[in-house]
Protein backbone atom coordinates (compact mmCIF):
# COMPACT_ATOMS: atom_id res chain seq x y z
CA UNK A 1 0.00 0.00 0.00
CA UNK A 2 1.07 3.74 -0.87
CA UNK A 3 -0.76 6.06 1.56
CA UNK A 4 -1.07 9.43 0.11
CA UNK A 5 -2.98 11.13 2.52
CA UNK A 6 -0.29 12.84 4.75
CA UNK A 7 -2.84 15.87 5.04
CA UNK A 8 -5.16 13.99 7.27
CA UNK A 9 -2.05 12.37 9.45
CA UNK A 10 1.02 11.56 8.55
CA UNK A 11 3.20 8.70 10.06
CA UNK A 12 4.94 9.46 13.31
CA UNK A 13 8.44 9.48 13.28
CA UNK A 14 10.23 6.28 15.27
CA UNK A 15 12.26 8.52 17.18
CA UNK A 16 8.64 10.24 18.41
CA UNK A 17 6.94 6.85 18.75
CA UNK A 18 9.93 5.97 21.16
CA UNK A 19 9.92 9.00 23.41
CA UNK A 20 6.20 9.56 23.79
CA UNK A 21 6.12 5.62 25.58
CA UNK A 22 9.81 6.34 27.25
CA UNK A 23 8.03 9.59 29.11
CA UNK A 24 4.87 7.68 29.24
CA UNK A 25 6.56 5.08 31.47
CA UNK A 26 9.44 7.31 33.40
CA UNK A 27 7.72 10.45 33.85
CA UNK A 28 4.27 9.95 34.82
CA UNK A 29 4.41 12.60 37.61
CA UNK A 30 1.84 15.58 37.43
CA UNK A 31 3.11 18.93 36.13
CA UNK A 32 1.51 20.48 38.84
CA UNK A 33 2.93 18.20 41.99
CA UNK A 34 5.35 20.18 43.62
CA UNK A 35 7.73 17.07 44.54
CA UNK A 36 10.27 15.23 42.68
CA UNK A 37 8.19 13.91 39.78
CA UNK A 38 5.95 16.65 39.33
CA UNK A 39 9.25 18.70 39.02
CA UNK A 40 10.67 16.80 36.14
CA UNK A 41 7.45 16.52 34.26
CA UNK A 42 7.34 20.13 34.71
CA UNK A 43 11.21 20.52 33.75
CA UNK A 44 9.91 18.59 31.08
CA UNK A 45 6.81 20.54 29.46
CA UNK A 46 8.97 23.67 30.07
CA UNK A 47 11.91 22.50 27.67
CA UNK A 48 9.13 21.60 25.17
CA UNK A 49 7.63 24.67 25.26
CA UNK A 50 11.18 26.24 24.37
CA UNK A 51 11.80 23.67 22.11
CA UNK A 52 8.15 24.96 20.18
CA UNK A 53 8.94 28.73 20.81
CA UNK A 54 12.19 28.34 18.99
CA UNK A 55 10.89 26.28 16.27
CA UNK A 56 8.65 29.36 15.54
CA UNK A 57 11.27 32.18 16.72
CA UNK A 58 8.91 33.17 19.35
CA UNK A 59 8.98 33.14 23.12
CA UNK A 60 7.80 30.56 25.39
CA UNK A 61 5.42 32.11 27.43
CA UNK A 62 3.42 32.67 23.88
CA UNK A 63 2.83 28.97 23.23
CA UNK A 64 0.26 26.98 25.11
CA UNK A 65 -0.08 23.52 24.41
CA UNK A 66 -4.44 22.01 23.64
CA UNK A 67 -5.58 18.40 22.56
CA UNK A 68 -4.86 19.60 19.04
CA UNK A 69 -5.85 22.49 16.43
CA UNK A 70 -9.32 21.99 16.68
CA UNK A 71 -9.17 23.16 20.42
CA UNK A 72 -6.28 25.50 19.26
CA UNK A 73 -8.96 26.76 17.12
CA UNK A 74 -11.53 27.00 19.49
CA UNK A 75 -9.69 28.89 21.97
CA UNK A 76 -8.57 31.30 19.27
CA UNK A 77 -12.21 32.21 18.18
CA UNK A 78 -14.51 31.39 21.33
CA UNK A 79 -11.82 33.22 23.47
CA UNK A 80 -11.29 36.16 21.19
CA UNK A 81 -14.05 36.90 20.42
CA UNK A 82 -15.78 36.29 24.51
CA UNK A 83 -13.08 38.75 25.54
CA UNK A 84 -13.10 41.23 23.34
CA UNK A 85 -16.65 41.44 22.54
CA UNK A 86 -17.54 44.73 24.31
CA UNK A 87 -15.55 46.46 21.79
CA UNK A 88 -17.66 45.18 18.93
CA UNK A 89 -18.82 41.86 17.62
CA UNK A 90 -17.91 41.74 13.77
CA UNK A 91 -15.66 38.52 12.52
CA UNK A 92 -14.26 38.11 8.93
CA UNK A 93 -13.57 34.59 7.65
CA UNK A 94 -14.35 32.52 4.37
CA UNK A 95 -16.02 30.07 3.73
CA UNK A 96 -13.69 27.69 3.18
CA UNK A 97 -11.74 27.23 6.15
CA UNK A 98 -11.27 23.84 8.52
CA UNK A 99 -14.36 22.50 9.82
CA UNK A 100 -12.90 23.88 13.46
CA UNK A 101 -13.16 27.45 12.42
CA UNK A 102 -16.16 27.15 10.40
CA UNK A 103 -18.03 25.42 13.16
CA UNK A 104 -16.86 28.03 15.62
CA UNK A 105 -17.50 30.79 13.54
CA UNK A 106 -21.22 29.22 13.29
CA UNK A 107 -21.63 29.23 16.90
CA UNK A 108 -20.31 32.82 17.77
CA UNK A 109 -23.10 33.82 14.73
CA UNK A 110 -25.71 32.01 16.80
CA UNK A 111 -24.70 33.86 19.95
CA UNK A 112 -24.92 37.15 18.30
CA UNK A 113 -21.86 37.67 16.10
CA UNK A 114 -21.99 39.04 13.16
CA UNK A 115 -19.91 37.16 10.21
CA UNK A 116 -18.59 38.43 7.28
CA UNK A 117 -17.67 35.26 4.57
CA UNK A 118 -15.01 37.08 2.50
CA UNK A 119 -15.04 35.65 -1.62
CA UNK A 120 -11.97 33.55 -2.28
CA UNK A 121 -11.12 33.01 -6.51
CA UNK A 122 -11.44 29.53 -8.59
CA UNK A 123 -7.88 28.78 -6.42
CA UNK A 124 -9.08 28.95 -3.42
CA UNK A 125 -7.38 32.34 -2.16
CA UNK A 126 -8.69 35.41 -0.56
CA UNK A 127 -7.60 39.17 -1.39
CA UNK A 128 -6.29 41.16 1.03
CA UNK A 129 -8.83 44.13 -0.39
CA UNK A 130 -10.89 41.99 0.26
CA UNK A 131 -10.28 41.07 3.61
CA UNK A 132 -9.62 45.19 4.32
CA UNK A 133 -12.94 46.29 2.66
CA UNK A 134 -14.97 43.97 4.67
CA UNK A 135 -13.65 45.73 7.80
CA UNK A 136 -16.20 48.12 9.60
CA UNK A 137 -16.75 49.92 13.23
CA UNK A 138 -17.56 46.40 14.94
CA UNK A 139 -14.42 44.18 13.84
CA UNK A 140 -12.88 42.46 16.29
CA UNK A 141 -11.43 39.40 14.92
CA UNK A 142 -10.26 37.74 11.27
CA UNK A 143 -9.60 34.44 10.70
CA UNK A 144 -8.31 32.57 7.73
CA UNK A 145 -6.04 29.71 7.30
CA UNK A 146 -2.65 29.57 6.14
CA UNK A 147 -2.81 26.53 3.80
CA UNK A 148 -6.39 25.09 2.62
CA UNK A 149 -6.44 21.43 3.47
CA UNK A 150 -7.91 20.57 0.60
CA UNK A 151 -6.91 22.32 -2.23
CA UNK A 152 -3.52 23.64 -0.62
CA UNK A 153 -4.00 27.42 -1.61
CA UNK A 154 -2.33 30.02 0.31
CA UNK A 155 -3.62 32.72 1.62
CA UNK A 156 -1.39 36.15 2.15
CA UNK A 157 -1.42 35.78 5.86
CA UNK A 158 1.51 37.80 6.02
CA UNK A 159 0.10 40.98 3.80
CA UNK A 160 -3.15 40.84 5.32
CA UNK A 161 -1.39 40.81 8.88
CA UNK A 162 0.87 43.51 8.34
CA UNK A 163 -1.97 45.80 7.04
CA UNK A 164 -4.39 44.89 9.69
CA UNK A 165 -1.59 45.84 12.15
CA UNK A 166 -1.20 48.86 10.31
CA UNK A 167 -4.74 50.27 9.90
CA UNK A 168 -6.41 48.45 12.67
CA UNK A 169 -3.89 47.25 15.66
CA UNK A 170 -7.03 46.39 17.77
CA UNK A 171 -8.47 43.42 15.08
CA UNK A 172 -7.50 40.29 16.66
CA UNK A 173 -5.83 37.93 13.57
CA UNK A 174 -5.99 34.20 13.90
CA UNK A 175 -4.07 31.92 11.44
CA UNK A 176 -4.70 28.07 11.57
CA UNK A 177 -1.52 26.89 11.00
CA UNK A 178 -1.87 23.18 10.57
CA UNK A 179 -1.40 22.40 6.81
CA UNK A 180 1.52 25.63 6.74
CA UNK A 181 4.04 24.99 8.95
CA UNK A 182 7.03 22.63 8.20
CA UNK A 183 5.50 22.53 4.41
CA UNK A 184 6.69 26.26 3.44
CA UNK A 185 8.27 28.99 5.38
CA UNK A 186 6.38 30.14 8.56
CA UNK A 187 7.83 33.65 10.24
CA UNK A 188 5.46 34.74 13.06
CA UNK A 189 7.72 37.75 14.20
CA UNK A 190 6.90 41.05 12.05
CA UNK A 191 3.49 39.68 10.57
CA UNK A 192 0.74 40.77 12.40
CA UNK A 193 -0.48 37.47 13.42
CA UNK A 194 -1.75 37.31 16.90
CA UNK A 195 -3.14 33.74 17.18
CA UNK A 196 -1.27 30.79 15.15
CA UNK A 197 -2.58 27.06 15.45
CA UNK A 198 -0.31 24.13 15.13
CA UNK A 199 -1.35 20.21 15.11
CA UNK A 200 1.20 17.69 16.18
CA UNK A 201 -0.03 14.67 13.93
CA UNK A 202 0.30 16.19 10.71
CA UNK A 203 4.15 16.80 11.23
CA UNK A 204 4.50 13.42 12.02
CA UNK A 205 3.69 13.98 15.82
CA UNK A 206 1.38 12.18 17.86
CA UNK A 207 -2.36 12.56 17.81
CA UNK A 208 -4.44 14.26 20.20
CA UNK A 209 -1.94 17.40 21.17
CA UNK A 210 -1.40 20.76 19.36
CA UNK A 211 -0.50 24.43 20.30
CA UNK A 212 -1.74 27.75 20.30
CA UNK A 213 0.90 30.40 19.63
CA UNK A 214 -0.87 33.98 21.64
CA UNK A 215 0.93 37.07 20.89
CA UNK A 216 2.24 38.65 24.41
CA UNK A 217 -0.35 41.13 25.34
CA UNK A 218 -3.20 39.43 23.66
CA UNK A 219 -5.90 38.05 26.31
CA UNK A 220 -8.20 35.19 25.95
CA UNK A 221 -11.37 33.76 27.56
CA UNK A 222 -10.41 30.61 28.90
CA UNK A 223 -12.82 27.91 27.52
CA UNK A 224 -11.98 25.34 30.27
CA UNK A 225 -12.31 25.79 33.94
CA UNK A 226 -10.66 24.48 36.44
CA UNK A 227 -6.58 24.48 37.38
CA UNK A 228 -3.93 27.12 36.74
CA UNK A 229 -2.27 25.58 33.77
CA UNK A 230 -1.09 27.04 31.18
CA UNK A 231 -0.94 30.15 32.13
CA UNK A 232 -4.58 29.55 33.50
CA UNK A 233 -5.77 29.85 29.91
CA UNK A 234 -6.74 26.06 29.55
CA UNK A 235 -6.83 23.92 32.77
CA UNK A 236 -6.41 20.46 32.57
CA UNK A 237 -3.44 18.44 33.76
CA UNK A 238 -0.57 18.46 31.04
CA UNK A 239 -0.08 15.40 28.51
CA UNK A 240 3.75 15.61 28.90
CA UNK A 241 4.24 12.13 26.81
CA UNK A 242 2.39 14.00 23.73
CA UNK A 243 3.90 17.21 24.21
CA UNK A 244 7.43 15.83 24.11
CA UNK A 245 6.56 14.07 21.08
CA UNK A 246 4.96 17.02 19.87
CA UNK A 247 8.06 19.16 20.22
CA UNK A 248 10.49 16.93 18.98
CA UNK A 249 8.45 17.14 15.37
CA UNK A 250 8.33 21.14 15.74
CA UNK A 251 11.86 20.68 15.70
CA UNK A 252 12.54 18.29 13.31
CA UNK A 253 9.95 19.88 10.91
CA UNK A 254 11.63 23.64 11.36
CA UNK A 255 15.35 21.94 10.26
CA UNK A 256 13.63 19.98 7.50
CA UNK A 257 10.92 22.51 5.83
CA UNK A 258 13.19 24.18 3.07
CA UNK A 259 14.68 20.97 1.79
CA UNK A 260 11.13 19.16 2.37
CA UNK A 261 9.45 21.67 0.13
CA UNK A 262 11.72 21.40 -2.56
CA UNK A 263 11.58 18.26 -3.29
CA UNK A 264 7.84 17.90 -2.67
CA UNK A 265 7.26 20.49 -5.19
CA UNK A 266 9.48 18.18 -7.72
CA UNK A 267 6.57 15.13 -7.13
CA UNK A 268 3.50 18.00 -7.18
CA UNK A 269 4.58 18.71 -10.83
CA UNK A 270 4.82 15.15 -11.87
CA UNK A 271 1.20 14.52 -10.76
CA UNK A 272 0.02 17.90 -11.82
CA UNK A 273 1.31 17.69 -15.41
CA UNK A 274 -0.31 13.98 -15.51
CA UNK A 275 -4.14 15.51 -14.52
CA UNK A 276 -3.86 18.53 -17.03
CA UNK A 277 -3.60 15.73 -19.84
CA UNK A 278 -6.50 13.98 -19.07
CA UNK A 279 -9.21 16.15 -20.48
CA UNK A 280 -12.34 14.89 -18.24
CA UNK A 281 -10.25 15.95 -14.90
CA UNK A 282 -10.38 19.48 -13.28
CA UNK A 283 -7.60 20.78 -11.13
CA UNK A 284 -8.43 22.23 -7.69
CA UNK A 285 -4.62 22.94 -6.77
CA UNK A 286 -1.77 24.54 -8.61
CA UNK A 287 2.15 25.51 -8.17
CA UNK A 288 1.20 28.15 -6.09
CA UNK A 289 -0.17 26.14 -3.97
CA UNK A 290 1.55 23.84 -0.99
CA UNK A 291 3.89 21.20 -2.03
CA UNK A 292 2.31 18.56 -0.35
CA UNK A 293 -1.60 19.30 -1.64
CA UNK A 294 -3.13 17.93 -5.24
CA UNK A 295 -6.54 18.13 -5.53
CA UNK A 296 -8.41 17.34 -8.85
CA UNK A 297 -12.07 16.30 -9.52
CA UNK A 298 -13.31 13.89 -11.89
CA UNK A 299 -17.31 14.98 -12.44
CA UNK A 300 -19.60 12.38 -12.85
CA UNK A 301 -17.67 9.87 -10.80
CA UNK A 302 -18.46 9.80 -7.19
CA UNK A 303 -15.07 10.80 -5.04
CA UNK A 304 -15.87 7.39 -2.97
CA UNK A 305 -15.96 4.95 -5.78
CA UNK A 306 -12.38 6.68 -7.31
CA UNK A 307 -11.26 6.00 -3.45
CA UNK A 308 -11.92 2.85 -3.88
CA UNK A 309 -10.64 1.75 -6.70
CA UNK A 310 -7.53 3.23 -6.32
CA UNK A 311 -7.61 1.39 -2.51
CA UNK A 312 -8.23 -1.91 -5.05
CA UNK A 313 -5.07 -0.74 -6.37
CA UNK A 314 -2.79 -0.20 -3.15
CA UNK A 315 -3.18 3.37 -2.62
CA UNK A 316 -4.37 5.12 -0.31
CA UNK A 317 -5.98 9.08 -0.95
CA UNK A 318 -9.01 10.72 0.52
CA UNK A 319 -11.88 12.46 -0.25
CA UNK A 320 -11.90 15.88 1.11
CA UNK A 321 -10.77 16.67 4.32
CA UNK A 322 -10.79 13.22 6.93
CA UNK A 323 -13.44 15.40 9.18
CA UNK A 324 -15.96 15.78 6.09
CA UNK A 325 -15.41 12.48 4.13
CA UNK A 326 -17.87 11.20 6.42
CA UNK A 327 -20.46 13.07 5.63
CA UNK A 328 -21.62 12.68 1.68
CA UNK A 329 -22.25 16.04 0.28
CA UNK A 330 -20.00 17.61 -1.74
CA UNK A 331 -16.72 19.41 -0.52
CA UNK A 332 -18.38 22.76 1.09
CA UNK A 333 -14.53 23.99 0.44
CA UNK A 334 -14.81 23.44 -3.60
CA UNK A 335 -18.04 25.52 -3.53
CA UNK A 336 -16.71 28.25 -1.47
CA UNK A 337 -14.34 28.26 -4.05
CA UNK A 338 -17.41 28.43 -6.76
CA UNK A 339 -17.06 25.27 -8.55
CA UNK A 340 -20.08 23.01 -9.33
CA UNK A 341 -21.75 20.51 -7.66
CA UNK A 342 -20.62 17.84 -9.60
CA UNK A 343 -17.01 19.14 -9.38
CA UNK A 344 -17.35 19.16 -5.58
CA UNK A 345 -19.01 15.97 -5.26
CA UNK A 346 -15.96 14.17 -7.17
CA UNK A 347 -12.79 15.25 -5.69
CA UNK A 348 -9.66 13.17 -4.60
CA UNK A 349 -7.26 14.89 -2.71
CA UNK A 350 -3.85 13.70 -2.75
CA UNK A 351 -1.02 14.42 0.24
CA UNK A 352 2.65 13.67 0.29
CA UNK A 353 5.32 13.64 2.70
CA UNK A 354 8.68 13.22 3.30
CA UNK A 355 8.99 9.52 2.69
CA UNK A 356 7.54 10.11 -0.81
CA UNK A 357 9.72 9.40 -3.26
CA UNK A 358 9.61 9.76 -7.28
CA UNK A 359 9.02 5.82 -8.27
CA UNK A 360 5.91 6.37 -5.67
CA UNK A 361 4.66 9.49 -7.63
CA UNK A 362 4.91 6.99 -10.95
CA UNK A 363 3.38 4.58 -9.14
CA UNK A 364 0.56 6.44 -8.44
CA UNK A 365 -0.02 7.78 -11.78
CA UNK A 366 0.40 4.36 -13.02
CA UNK A 367 -2.77 3.38 -10.81
CA UNK A 368 -4.29 6.82 -11.82
CA UNK A 369 -5.07 5.87 -15.00
CA UNK A 370 -5.88 2.40 -14.23
CA UNK A 371 -8.48 4.15 -12.48
CA UNK A 372 -9.83 5.73 -15.03
CA UNK A 373 -9.97 2.71 -17.19
CA UNK A 374 -12.14 0.77 -14.84
CA UNK A 375 -14.61 3.50 -13.76
CA UNK A 376 -14.89 4.28 -17.83
CA UNK A 377 -15.88 0.54 -18.09
CA UNK A 378 -18.80 0.18 -16.30
CA UNK A 379 -21.94 0.83 -18.16
CA UNK A 380 -23.74 3.99 -18.10
CA UNK A 381 -21.67 4.97 -14.85
CA UNK A 382 -21.87 8.95 -16.24
CA UNK A 383 -25.89 8.60 -16.88
N1 LIG B 1 -7.07 22.83 10.79
C1 LIG B 1 -6.71 22.24 9.66
C2 LIG B 1 -6.37 23.07 8.46
C3 LIG B 1 -6.62 20.84 9.58
O1 LIG B 1 -6.24 20.26 8.44
C4 LIG B 1 -6.95 20.08 10.73
C5 LIG B 1 -6.96 18.60 10.68
O2 LIG B 1 -7.57 18.02 9.83
C6 LIG B 1 -7.31 20.76 11.90
C7 LIG B 1 -7.37 22.14 11.90
C8 LIG B 1 -7.65 20.02 13.17
O3 LIG B 1 -6.50 19.44 13.74
P1 LIG B 1 -6.59 18.31 14.87
O4 LIG B 1 -6.75 17.01 14.15
O5 LIG B 1 -5.28 18.40 15.59
O6 LIG B 1 -7.73 18.63 15.76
Amino acid sequence: MLYFDYAASAPPYEDVIRTVSEVMKLHYGNASSIHAYGENAERLLNKSRSVCAEALNVKPDEIIFTSGATESNNLALKGAALRYRSRGRHIITTRTEHASVYESIKFLSEIGYDITYVPVDAMGRVKTEDVLNAICEETILVSLMHVNNETGAVHPVVEIGQALKRKHPKIVFHVDGVQAYGKIPVQLAGSGIDLYSISGHKIRGPKGVGLLYIRSGLELTPLMSGGSQEQGRRAGTENIPLIVGMSKAMRLARERQPELKARLERLQILLLEEISQHPEWVLNSSEEGAPHIVHFSYPGMKAEVMLHTLEQLDIIVSTQSACSSKQAIPSRVLLGMGKSEAIADSGIRISLGDQHTEKDILQLIQAMRQMKERLASFEGWNS
